[in-house]
């Protein structure tokens, strides 16, 4: 019962999800076709025109890319991994993007090892896409400070920015396929991440205050030491 009960809600959601995408895609579609048409009727080529089909375009191929995360086959390796150099691949991956927004990392990282089980890419994912956010939260630069430590059996990573915040009524629908708050944004970025945290048996959660900041909290279970070397395939998993 128990288990039809849950298959019955993953099915819904996954019906939520396709009507979504469907529906975000048909738009830019739609605009793509009108254009085409166009410049059937006309049998001239309008360059601008050509710039606003790319950039439908791209975006389609954004919602696409999100997506496809999520879809990874069903048998994902996990592996034994230290979060603090997973965190220290992504900051040096977007260390050239926050110095173009004159944003600087801080990073406070614990001395002790944070071995989690996990599938570093996705892990990542993860990771990319909250410092982006943080990013995006500050238009005009500043810091981001990214943290971790390791107490209690828990790796707990925190990303701090001191951007535009989040109003409260606001907090709740985060998290939510398609909601946003930006104006070319696609609102997939936190549903991803928050999907593939559960995955890791984590959890993710957000702290803010309008005009003072947002910090992101990550936390993840902490592998002892003695299970470092071995292959850790995750068999209560299967993808939700
Ligand atoms: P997107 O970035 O495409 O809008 P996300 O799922 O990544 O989609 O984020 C959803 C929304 O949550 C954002 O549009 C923004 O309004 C809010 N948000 C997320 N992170 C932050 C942050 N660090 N500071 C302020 N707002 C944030
Ligand atoms: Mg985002």
């Amino acid at each position: 019962m128990d288990e039809l009960l849950r298959r019955s809600e993953k099915l819904t959601t996954v019906g939520q999800l396709a009507a979504g995408v469907a529906h975000e895609i048909r738009n830019p579609l739609t605009t793509l076709r009108g254009f085409l048409q166009l410049q059937q009727q006309t049998r001239q080529l309008n360059v601008s025109h050509v710039g606003l089909m790319l950039s439908e375009l791209d975006r389609i191929n954004l919602i696409v890319g999100e997506f496809l995360i999520l879809a990874k086959p069903q048998a994902t390796k996990f592996v034994t991994k230290d979060m603090r150099n997973i965190l220290r691949d992504v900051i040096a991956l977007m260390n050239s993007e926050a110095h173009l927004h004159n944003i600087e990392f801080m990073s406070l990282f614990t001395e002790e090892d944070c071995l989690v089980s996990c599938e570093e890419n996705q892990l990542k994912q993860v990771f990319i896409n909250l410092l982006k956010n943080a990013i995006e939260a500050m238009p005009t630069g500043g810091p981001i400070h990214i943290q971790i430590t390791n107490k209690k059996r828990t790796v707990s990573i925190k990303i701090t920015d001191e951007g535009e915040g989040i109003p409260e009524e606001m907090i709740s629908k985060i998290g939510d396929p398609f909601f946003t708050g930006k104006e070319s944004g696609t609102g997939l970025g936190i549903m991803v991440s928050q999907r593939i945290i559960l995955n890791h048996k984590g959890n993710l959660d957000f702290q803010s205050q309008e005009k003072v900041g947002t910090t992101v909290h990550v936390s993840l279970p902490a592998l002892k030491q003695s299970s470092r070397d071995g292959i850790l395939e995750a068999s209560t998993n299967e993808g939700s």
